[in-house]
């Protein structure tokens, strides 16, 4: 293991023989990662970067429990699970254990969140015999056809002509309270729950009116890509019991945010009150390595069980995956991960909320255990959003602090953080100067830029570089 080329000779290669589409992390100057401990990753010259962004390295990169788990039993035996095994009844049993109710009580394994989804919604089609599902906007579900037919993150680009929603696909407001379709100025809290759900609630009728019935309502407990949402208090409350009522199933989509990083809990569902029918794991299950599961209801995998097609998943459940995933879930326990999440995502929560008072371009600070989001905006009335900002943000982060961070949204301006859950205080202090250090940066900036300004009444921004503000300054110019 380690470096093998240069970085100069990955890239080369990297982009003639991989796929152009395949996403990379800051693509103008990417990162070579050679290795990675607890909360840190070190790339090719040994330089330590702070990660904030890997949610899939729960216990820390390469937990040695971790390691040690999944080597001794690939050198023991994998294959796949069409023999008996028993480190798969171990996951499955350490899973259900880990359920708030005892009617989550049957488990299907697969390799990833995609493989995850996609059965869900085969096991709420075939227990519901309907095919019509509710998606929340912005969510992300995978990246396979069926999941990228219920993410709305992703149908219906430009140019992307092989998935388009399709009609049985229903599209319900993401309860976002800032910057949604009802925000938390313009209504009282106790109304925001209600004004959702009512979205939700008008689709169902739509689809009874058309002589269809529902199938599932899928969502995140708390949306990742929508730019880290916390719906209103209640709100899932009231869609599960709506989704009930017209015969669908509720799935919770547990592949981000489950696993105790939200600290009160060990799933993202139980701060909101509710108990799934179905729920998909991954991610975080598997420290970095593919590995994922569906738990479900006795009733449903019954029903899925009465199609008379037999499930079969070559590497869903093998021996080293299951390995892995039970010495994660022991590690989290041994360690008390979720009880870190708690201290640390309330200290982060505090220190985030200090620089808001000093910094204007900060809108809204929410986070919830080590799932964490700073929205940026350039108005804090109008709630503009500020994505130029959050870009320079992420990339100076990297560039001068050595720290990793990104940004989501559906304007990209959420700087997002959802380290490895061994992040402790330190690591807070770490980041916050560092992202104050940013803003001040982008305030130096934005000042230089208005007396560069002020003469010519060049329309003023939030501007993030001397180049860029002469660029803007010259077009300016030219174009009066
Ligand atoms: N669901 C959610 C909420 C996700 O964030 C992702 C991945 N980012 C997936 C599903 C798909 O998981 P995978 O990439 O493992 O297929």
């Amino acid at each position: 293991p380690g470096e093998q080329m240069s970085k100069s000779e990955t890239i080369e290669l990297r982009n003639k023989i991989i796929g152009k589409s395949c996403q990379l992390f800051y693509k103008n100057d990417p990162l070579k990662i050679v290795r990675g401990k607890g909360q840190f990753m070190y790339d090719e010259e040994g330089t330590r970067y702070l990660d904030c962004i890997n949610n899939v390295a729960t216990v820390g990169h390469c937990h040695p429990k971790v390691v040690q788990a999944g080597s001794s039993q690939m050198s023991v035996i994998s294959t796949n699970n069409r023999f008996l095994h028993d480190e798969l009844i171990k996951c499955a049993q350490n899973l259900i254990e880990r359920m708030p109710h005892d009617s989550l009580s049957v488990c299907f394994f697969v390799n990833s969140g995609s493989e995850a989804n996609d059965l869900a919604l085969r096991l709420a089609r075939a227990h519901t015999q309907q095919k019509d599902i509710i998606t929340l906007d912005h969510a992300y579900h995978g990246h396979i056809i069926s999941c990228m037919e219920i993410s709305p993150y992703k149908f219906n680009r430009p140019g992307n002509i092989d998935v388009k929603k399709p009609d049985f696909v229903h599209v319900a407001s993401c309860p976002d309270v800032y910057r949604g379709k009802y925000r938390n100025i313009d209504h009282p809290n106790s109304k925001l729950s209600d004004l959702y759900a009512n979205d939700v609630k008008k689709i169902i009728e739509t689809i009874q009116q058309n002589d269809k019935g529902v199938s599932a309502f899928i969502a995140e407990s708390l949306q990742s890509c929508g730019g880290q949402i916390f719906a209103p208090v209640g709100y899932f409350e009231k869609v599960y019991e709506a989704v009930r009522k017209a015969g669908g199933v509720c799935i919770a989509d547990e592949v981000q945010v489950g696993f105790g990083r939200v600290g009160t809990h060990y799933w993202a569902f139980e701060t909101q009150n509710v108990v799934p029918d179905i729920v998909t794991v991954a991610k975080p299950m598997g420290n970095g390595h593919p590995v994922g599961a569906v738990v479900t209801t006795k009733q449903i995998a019954d029903s899925f069980a009465k199609t008379g097609v037999q499930y079969f998943n070559t590497y869903g459940g093998n021996p080293v995956s299951c390995a892995i995933a039970n010495a994660v879930m022991q590690v989290i326990d041994e360690e008390k991960l979720q009880e870190n999440c708690l201290v640390v995502g309330n200290y982060l929560l505090e220190k985030a909320g200090d620089l808001m008072k000093d910094f204007e371009l900060i809108g809204d600070v929410r986070g919830m255990g080590l799932f964490f989001g700073i929205e940026l905006v350039t108005d804090r009335k109008l709630r503009t959003p500020a994505t130029e900002e959050a870009n320079f943000i992420v990339d100076r982060m990297k560039n001068v602090h050595k720290i990793l961070v990104s940004s989501d949204g559906p304007d990209d301006n959420v700087v997002k953080l959802k380290p490895p859950m061994v992040f402790d205080k330190e690591n807070v202090d770490e980041f916050i100067a560092g992202f104050k250090e940013c803003l001040q940066h982008i305030y130096k900036e934005k000042e230089k830029f208005i007396a560069l300004t002020a003469s010519s009444q060049i329309p003023c921004s939030l501007t993030l570089s001397a180049a860029k503000i002469s660029e803007k300054r010259d077009r300016f110019i030219k174009s009066v």
